[in-house]
């Protein structure tokens, strides 16, 4: 069931407990969610705990710890978590069908919890939660404030996406008003690079093909790349903004293998294409201009399928 705002803060106010969890391969604006709402209902007087199917990257870690003990509350929240598959096989098959409520800002939301507050113009689940956490009355603490503002600008690549509306640039000056680090958090996710990511990297632009008449770029990451760069799967979110950075290039896609064999698709698209939809031929979803899909085969079988899908939408985009 969709609900608005005020159901949300009604359900937040009447109960007590809260598990909230965040999507697998955690990134800014799932985990700033996730702290900033834990943070918020703690200064309710309630418990909460935030957790997650897999370890949060360090460079996370100024916001908050996920909790790793075994907690487990009634009142389960997912924070920007478009389908329950997406919390980890683990999780799913403890928390997917018991989810009461799911904020989020995806199109594509499968409504697979109890309610679900879904506002798909927000640019990031950060913004639904800062209107969620005024609407408690909380104040904006300095941390909370770091959340918000992270899951802003990495769900907006530092505020370049065609995501970004009046909204986010007003939340994010609200956040720095009330003590966000914003260079600091801006420096840390754009401007670093471990040297494994960047081993990673190279062996990653070496793996580009072009298809589609230049239209489509293809980058691959196999197990054997991480294991020559030393790198591992949590510093691939990264690369997959750069095959759409090349000329005449209308989507880009990243896909790495997974240890079960199967292979994760990230696809970001320019205007024109909606890459939720690509995504969906194959099982996915997401966003117009980022979305992402799970598929199977061996490395060439997988490439050639995500290609046909992406052909296939451009030949009906123009018989259109
Ligand atoms: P990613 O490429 O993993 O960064 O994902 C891009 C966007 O698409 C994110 O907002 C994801 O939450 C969403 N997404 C990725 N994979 C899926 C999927 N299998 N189903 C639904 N949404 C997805
Ligand atoms: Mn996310
Ligand atoms: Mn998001």
């Amino acid at each position: 069931m969709i609900i608005d705002l005020n159901q949300a803060v009604e359900f937040l106010k009447n109960n007590d407990d809260f598990l909230i969890l965040t999507h697998s391969h955690p990134d800014g604006d799932t985990l700033g969610c996730g702290f900033a709402l834990c943070e918020a209902l703690k200064s309710c007087g309630k418990n909460a705990v935030v957790r997650c199917g897999d370890t949060a990257p360090e460079k996370y870690s100024y916001m908050g710890r996920l909790c790793e003990e075994d907690i487990e509350y009634d009142n389960i929240i997912a924070v920007d978590v478009a389908d329950a598959k997406l919390l980890g096989k683990d999780f799913e098959a403890r928390f997917g069908s018991r989810v009461k409520l799911c904020i989020d800002h995806h199109g594509s939301n499968r409504l697979y919890a109890e309610k679900t507050l879904l506002d798909p113009t927000a640019a990031a689940a950060c913004e639904i939660i800062l209107e969620v956490i005024k609407a408690l009355g909380v104040e904006i603490t300095k941390n909370i404030a770091d959340c918000i503002f992270t899951g802003l600008s990495t769900d907006t690549g530092c505020f370049r996406y065609a995501n970004v509306t009046p909204r986010t640039m007003h939340m994010a000056a609200e956040m720095i008003e009330s003590g966000a680090d914003h260079s600091k958090i801006n420096i840390i996710m754009f401007e670093t690079k471990t040297r494994t990511y960047v081993a990673l990297e190279r062996l990653a632009l070496e793996s580009m093909k072009m298809y589609l008449d230049g239209k489509c770029a293809f980058i691959t990451i196999t197990q054997d790349m991480y294991r020559r760069s030393g790198s591992d799967e949590s510093e691939v979110d990264a690369i997959a903004a750069i095959p759409r950075q090349i000329e005449g290039v209308v989507v880009g896609v990243t896909m790495r293998e997974k240890t079960d064999g199967t292979f994760k698709v990230s696809m970001r698209t320019h205007e024109g294409v909606d890459a939720s939809e690509v995504c969906a031929m194959l099982g996915g979803g997401g966003h117009p201009r980022a979305a992402g899909c799970t598929v199977s085969g061996n490395v060439n079988t997988a490439r050639n399928l995500v290609v046909s899908c992406i052909e296939k939408y451009l030949q009906e985009d123009v018989n259109n």
